[in-house]
């Protein structure tokens, strides 16, 4: 999920203020402290922090400290659409106060996670997900966007009239493709997501995450969701079922790769040594 911002037109429901829960959480799997442990060691590892200003997109001034905002309200969950987490970059659009936000933060639906994820590396998942689009500057992307979006409609369309009525034309006439736009990214945090945290050693087993753990997540929000009686299925983002289809026909492919790359070594070998080897 991307809280995003849109600049001109979009107003996301972060929530005011978000407190870490009082009380340790009862979870299963997943406990609220492991979230916040790997939440930490995420955003640690992700550098997103120390990235130089310079190669910040179009001269944005400094996000400052990137934080984890870990929620137990509902209300917060409502307003990431149904999904345990949300991302909101600095200076993108506009929060619930009606300011500009000073830094980035990952909102984190602490009880949804608790409630979904069956292991440490679904929850990884999620979390890697959502820090994926603060370091692929996808809430820029996104705004970019759509101001070239309407540049490109005030060619051929008034937009010297009340800002609010030409806003809600554009939003109109340009909504499938900028909801095309944002599937696009999602589908690439997913990506960067699985791939990331397959590079990192789980500190609490020793283990690198699994490969799997990204549609093992998504089954698990699917059938948490189901259980509640709803479903997630935004334009934004596409079904759960179509994420798991996109990640598992990824792995498929990686892994295809993966042998078609040993079996030319192989051959290699045997077109030097001979048959006989
Ligand atoms: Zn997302």
């Amino acid at each position: 999920m991307l809280a995003l911002a849109a600049v001109l037109a979009v107003l996301p429901l972060v929530p005011a203020q978000a407190q870490a829960p009082a009380k340790p959480m009862v979870c299963g799997a997943v406990s609220a402290d492991d979230v916040q442990e790997i939440f930490s060691f995420l955003l640690y590892n992700s550098g997103y922090d120390s990235s130089p200003a310079d190669q910040r997109p179009w001269g944005k001034p400094s996000r400052g400290a990137t934080t984890g905002i870990f929620t137990s309200d509902e209300k917060s969950f409502r307003a990431f659409g149904g999904s345990p987490a949300a991302a909101f970059a600095a200076n993108t659009g506009i929060n619930n106060k009606g300011a500009m936000a000073a830094a980035s933060h990952v909102y984190i639906h602490i009880p949804s996670m608790c409630d979904i994820n069956q292991n440490r590396g679904e929850a990884a998942f999620f979390l890697a997900h959502e820090l994926s689009h603060l370091v692929l500057h996808h809430p820029e992307m996104i705004e970019k966007n759509n101001l070239d979006s309407m540049t490109k409609w005030c060619e051929s369309n008034d937009c010297d009239g009340d800002p609010k009525r030409i806003v809600a034309s554009w939003e109109r006439a340009t909504r499938e493709a900028r909801n095309a736009f944002q599937r696009d990214i999602e589908q690439q945090a997913d990506r960067e997501a699985r791939q990331w945290i397959t590079t990192l050693t789980d500190p609490a087993t020793g283990k690198i995450f699994s490969a799997e753990a990204g549609e093992a997540g998504l089954k698990s929000a699917e059938e948490w969701l189901k259980a509640k009686g709803e479903t997630l299925d935004d334009p934004t983002h596409g079904s759960l079922a179509s994420r798991v289809q996109v990640l598992a026909q990824d792995r498929e492919q990686m892994a295809k790769s993966h042998t078609d790359g040993l079996k030319g070594k192989a051959e290699a070998i045997q077109q030097k040594v001979g048959n006989g080897f």
